[in-house]
């Protein structure tokens, strides 16, 4: 379905609990988030896939898993199982944290998830340790390791760049692409998570990180992939891996924005950088019909602003947007 903007709208990124096995600096305070949702409030799996069929209906293709760390919530295989199972969703993803990568990896690909986003902001395990308050470097980088030997393609690391603590590590991740087939893409740090941490100091550019790549590492070739979302692709010669840029601090991405989001507990967002949400879970426990829940889906689809006017931190932390 097309937004009033002309939009094509098939894109569904659901997070389905706001908990998390880290607490990554930018993202959740040392102690958690204050109002962790009861399982009574986080919708269930049926009712996501009852929102999911709907959503196929209206030309929904694609569909993120996310969270919080969506490994940690009870039931995610038999979950994907199912999504897998929905005629009209052609690409399913999730992204994750990779800590509980290891022991899920097979269960998952067998449930028919084959596309991964994995959150990685280190390759240093001190560091890394340090970034998500006390996850292991370790655990991360084998669950990626077990799920390259398994078969999942394409294998996403996502990087978080800010300056003065990781960014000294941009060579190394594309030195990284060289050797592993992965798209290794850097995500310019935005002022998100209702956490004080960004800062413009903090802030480096695409165009920054890819000049850095090009005077020390090599010539990025550009590269175009399929379904490359709002990634921007470029290779080193000879390289096994990407390197992706996704920008959304200095492009405009919001022309291209094809997506809809559905929050732990059940809100529909229309925009990340919008707060107006409209209560689904409301609705879905009224006992409403298909045809009424196709109706709100459709409203929010038309409440898609066309852009961000600027940037304002979501009052909900991340980790119960997704992302
Ligand atoms: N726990 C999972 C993970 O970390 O991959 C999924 C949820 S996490 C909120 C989703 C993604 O949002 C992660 O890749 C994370 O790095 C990214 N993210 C969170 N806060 C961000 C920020 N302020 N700027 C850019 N990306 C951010
Ligand atoms: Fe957890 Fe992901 Fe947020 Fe890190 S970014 S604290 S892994 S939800």
């Amino acid at each position: 379905m097309k937004d009033q903007y002309n939009r094509e709208i098939n894109y569904l990124r659901v997070s389905i609990t706001d908990r998390c096995n880290l607490r990554c600096i930018y993202c959740m305070p040392e102690e958690g988030i204050k109002q962790i949702l009861s399982h009574q409030e986080i919708l269930t799996y049926e009712e996501i896939l009852r929102v999911i069929n709907i959503a196929v209906t209206l030309g929904t293709s694609k569909v993120r898993i996310t969270g919080g760390e969506p490994l940690v919530r009870k039931g995610v295989v038999g979950f994907i199982e199912k999504l897998a199972k929905i005629d009209g969703i052609n690409d399913i993803g999730i992204t994750t944290n990779g800590v509980l990568l290891k022991s899920y990896a097979k269960d998952l690909f067998e449930a028919g998830l084959k596309r991964l986003n994995i959150s990685l902001d280190s390759l240093d395990e001190k560091k890394f340790s340090m970034i998500t308050r006390f996850g292991h470097l370790k655990d991360v980088l084998e669950g990626i390791e077990k799920a390259n030997e398994i078969g999942f393609t394409p294998i996403k690391i996502n990087v978080v760049v800010m300056r003065g603590i990781n960014d000294n590590e941009i060579e190394k991740f594309a030195q990284w692409s060289k050797e592993v087939p992965y798209q290794i893409r850097f995500i310019e740090f935005m002022p998100l998570g209702g956490l004080k941490l960004w800062s413009k100091e903090l802030f480096v550019s695409s165009d920054e990180i890819k000049s850095r790549i090009q005077t020390t590492v090599g010539n990025l070739i550009s590269v175009q992939v399929k379904k490359s979302g709002p990634a921007e692709y470029f290779m080193l010669q000879g390289a096994k891996g990407l390197l992706g840029f996704i920008s959304p601090m200095t492009t405009h991405m919001c022309a291209r924005c094809n997506r809809l989001r559905l929050t732990a507990d059940g809100k529909l967002r229309a925009c990340l950088f919008s707060d107006k949400e409209i209560d689904l879970k409301k609705h879905l426990r009224a006992a409403s019909s298909d045809k009424e829940i196709r109706k709100i889906l459709i409203k929010t689809i038309h409440s898609k602003p066309q852009a961000m006017s600027k940037y304002i931190k979501p009052l909900r932390p991340m980790s119960t947007i997704g992302g």
